[in-house]
This record gives C-alpha cells, structure tokens and sequence, in this order.
C-alpha cells in the first residue's frame, strides 16, 4: 500500500482521500485552515447543493469548457453515487427545483461532518492549520514510456521519418520527465511520499483557503496554468441609472449578451440590480460564457422587460394604456407597465419628457420605449472580483492531465483533482460535482 499526501482538505480533496483510503492506502491530508471544507460550508448560501440529479448528457451541456474531459471522471462516480454515499453516511438528501440537490436539513455543515466522520473512519490523519510550501520532485528516469502510431509502438520515441499526422497525442503514453516524492510544509520540514492528489481550489472567494497555492506549484514543475478569471460573478456595468434600482430583482426577463457585437449568449431569468451593475442566476451564468471569451474589448448586455410579449403586442399594450389615462402623466402611466424603479428612469432612457399627457405622445415616441423595453441596453465595464466569483475559470491546462486517471502526464505520481483544473460549469450543484468526480477518480487511481 502506497503513502498518499492530499494537499487541500476541500471537496476534490475530501473525496480523494476517502476513495484512496478505501482503496487501502496510507492517506494524509494537508490542510491550511482549522478545518476541513471551509468553501463547501458557504456553498448554497449555507445551504450546499451538493449536485445536480439530472441525466449524464444535460449534466454534460452545464460544463463550459472541455465537458470531454470529464467523462471517465463522471462516469467512474457520477452524480447519483454521490447521492448514494451521502446518504449512505447519515446525510439524507431532496431534489428542488431545476433538480438541485440540498441536504434535507438545509445544513452545508451535515454534508461536511458526514464526509469528516468517514475521513477519519478511515483513518486518514487531517494535518490542519498546515499549509504546503512546495513539492518535491525527482527526475524521471524510465524505459517504459512507449509512443503509439497505428498499430506501431516506439520505445524510445517516434522515428524521425514517420508521418506526423498518423500519430495520435491522445494514443501516446504518458511521458513523465519528473516524479513526485513528497512536500514540503511551510515551516521547511520534508515529508515523503509515493503520491501526491494536489486539490487546493482556484483563486475565487481566497478567505477559505484557495489562494492559488496549486497553480504556483503547477507552473514550478512546468506545467502550462491558463489565465484564470472570476466566473460565477456580477457584471460592473457603465450606466449610472443602474445603482439606483440597487435591489430591485426582475424575473421572466430575457438577458443577451453581446461580445464585440456578436450574440454569445441569451437566457430567460432572474436578475437583480445593485449598486454597482447587474447580479442574479442569469448575469452569474452569462459571465461564465464571458470568461470563456479572450480578449473580449465590447461587451454589450440586453434586458428585455417583456419576453412574453411580441414587438406588436407591446406596442397594442402601450397605446390601451395610453388611451384609457389620455391624461394623466407618462411617469403615472408607467407605472403600470414596469416596477417602480424602472417605470420612474424609462421615460429618460426612451428620451421622453416624463411629465407628458400620454395624449401627446408621438407614435415615434411610444416606439422608443417600446425598443427600450425590449432592450434595455447596459455596458459591461467589467466583473465583480475573484472575491466575489463563486467559480475560477482557468487553471491547470487540461492537457497536462490524464483525464482518465488525473495524473499529470509530465510528472509522474501528481494527480490533480477539483477547481485547480481549468474546468469549471454553471451554477446548480455542477461545480462541487466537478470536484467529487475528480476527486474521486484521482483516488481510485493512485497506485
Ligand atoms: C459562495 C460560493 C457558493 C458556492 N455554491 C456552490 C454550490 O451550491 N454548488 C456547487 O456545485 N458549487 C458551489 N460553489 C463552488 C464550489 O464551492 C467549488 O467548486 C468547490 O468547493 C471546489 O472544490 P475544491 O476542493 O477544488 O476547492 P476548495 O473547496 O476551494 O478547497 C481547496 C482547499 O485547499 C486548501 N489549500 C489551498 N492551498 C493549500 C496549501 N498550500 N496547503 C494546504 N491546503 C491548501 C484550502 O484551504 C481549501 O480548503 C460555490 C462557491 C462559492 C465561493
């Protein structure tokens, strides 16, 4: 039985160790808070939504990136077994709406002591307040590497006259140029081991812990890290008008989202307005498409208030209102078609005088807010912080993993489990599936 060190004692790490530990493995857990899961415990607002009970290809479709590289880890524990082993532990689950899966008692910290009494059922040890420096490495000698062309396998390397495009990256055997031998604790003391599960979080919300240590790590062994950015975040946006509705939530309205002038995405939702732009489950899911996009210069976001209605229906439903109050103010009459916020700025945003008899409005000006009302047109300056992002999008190149067992595939003995991946979905139980899926397969697999 090998000697494992988990560094990170949050869900990928959890769920590493408990799969290694089964498996009959001497695990330790390397974790830098006092306790362990301390992310898990905020998830779902406290109330963690532990997964998602939906089939494997619609789990498949909440995966923004790469949702191939996630298949043998899916597959090998999927979310129905999470289910299954929760329960199993004493923490009894319910499916709400958009088939998000709670703990009954609507407690993160249930989800966090089950998985804790099992760690140390197992005896794994826990090395809490214990924050990993560094890993050590070992130069990778070996003749096992072996390079698959067609039906052809080269001991030493492709021959220098085959024809590169029969060869597969995918058939190539993992070619390690270093080996993982242990850790390095922050106070300097060595400790040796025959693997490492690296699971130490992205960057995002860094007071529980994920501070980005995994990703130095990875880049001191040579591994590519990809740009990381907050995802799962509010959009900061330039019209001032906005900071005033600070609060007022909108449901039912379609939000589309526009990256230098093409639509990239368009969902029906809920949103809200804060002080410093737009939040809510729709903004949060459009920033994830937007963190997939490179360089994105223009960034344009649409509201539009009454999806329900077509272009002609809207206008029939203005010229009613403006019949039956012929005299009353433009402001008054407002406010029966939008919330109280919105109905006092629209006028101003469609450029019509507020105070106007409806009366007197022209057709060009009831067509104005009929297009305001359609597209109520905000300018994306930015997105809320890595402190505010519920997800890191970006981080270890999924290249440099095997994704069918999460060993690296340069430096033998690491495997890497969770957030640190650059592999990240919407919101809905998606994210922490990553990380027990991941986690778990990196646990299975350790030899
Ligand atoms: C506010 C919020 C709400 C969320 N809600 C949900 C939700 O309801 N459902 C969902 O699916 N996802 C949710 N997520 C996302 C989810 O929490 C993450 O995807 C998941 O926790 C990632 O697990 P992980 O184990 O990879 O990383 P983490 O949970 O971040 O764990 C990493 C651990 O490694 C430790 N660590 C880091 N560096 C070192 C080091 N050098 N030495 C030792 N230890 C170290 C950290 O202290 C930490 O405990 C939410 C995220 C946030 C921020």
């Amino acid at each position: 039985m090998s000697k494992i060190a988990v560094i990170g004692g949050g869900a990928a790490g959890m769920m590493a160790a408990i799969r290694a530990a089964e498996r009959g493995h001497h695990v330790t857990i390397y974790e830098k808070n006092e306790k362990l899961g301390k992310k898990v415990y905020i998830t779902g607002k406290g109330r963690c939504n532990v997964t998602n009970a939906c089939d494997a290809e619609t789990f498949f479709e909440h995966i923004t990136g790469n949702a191939k590289f996630f298949y043998s880890a899916f597959y090998g524990f999927d979310n129905f077994r999470v289910m299954e082993l929760l329960e199993k532990l004493g923490c009894p689950l319910k499916t709400e709406r958009g088939n998000r899966v709670f703990p009954i008692s609507d407690h993160s910290s249930d989800v966090i002591k089950a998985l804790r009494k099992y760690i140390e059922k197992l005896n794994c040890q826990v090395c809490y307040n214990t924050p990993v420096k560094a890993l050590l490495t070992e130069e990778y000698k070996d003749n096992d590497t072996a390079f698959y062309e067609g039906n052809n396998v080269y001991e030493y390397g492709f021959p220098e006259k085959a024809e590169d495009n029969k060869r597969s990256e995918k058939k190539k055997k993992n070619k390690y140029v270093q080996k993982i031998v242990g850790v390095e604790l922050a106070g300097g003391k060595k400790v040796f081991y025959d693997n490492v599960i690296l699971a130490t979080g992205g960057v995002s919300y860094p007071s529980t812990g994920s501070t980005g240590d995994g990703h130095r790590f990875a880049k001191e062994l040579g591994l590519n890290v990809t740009e990381c950015k907050p995802s799962l975040v509010p959009f900061e946006v330039k019209e001032e008008w906005c900071g005033r509705l600070q609060g007022l939530a909108l449901k039912n309205v379609t939000a589309t989202l526009y990256v230098d002038g093409k639509k990239v995405f368009s969902q029906m939702g809920e949103l809200l307005f804060t002080h410093f732009g737009v939040s809510g489950p729709l903004i949060l899911t459009a920033s994830s498409v937007l963190a997939q996009k490179k360089n994105a210069n223009d960034v344009m976001l649409t509201i539009d208030l009454k999806p329900a209605l077509t272009e002609e229906q809207l206008d029939k439903r203005f010229l009613k209102e403006f019949e039956e109050g012929h005299n009353k103010q433009l402001k008054n009459i407002l406010s029966s078609l939008y919330p109280s916020g919105l109905a006092a700025i629209m006028p101003k945003l469609a450029g019509v005088e507020e105070s106007k008899p409806a009366h007197s409005i022209t057709r060009e000006e009831r067509e104005r807010l009929v297009r305001n009302t359609r597209e109520l047109k905000l300018t994306v300056i930015g997105t809320r912080g890595f402190a505010e992002a519920i997800i890191t999008s970006g981080g270890i190149d999924l290249k440099e993993v095997n994704p069918s067992t999460m060993e690296c595939k340069t430096v033998k003995n690491l495997y890497v489990a969770g957030e640190l991946l650059n592999l990240d979905a919407h919101t809905g139980g998606y994210n922490l599936q990553i990380a027990w899926s991941t986690g778990y397969l990196a646990g299975d697999c350790v030899e």
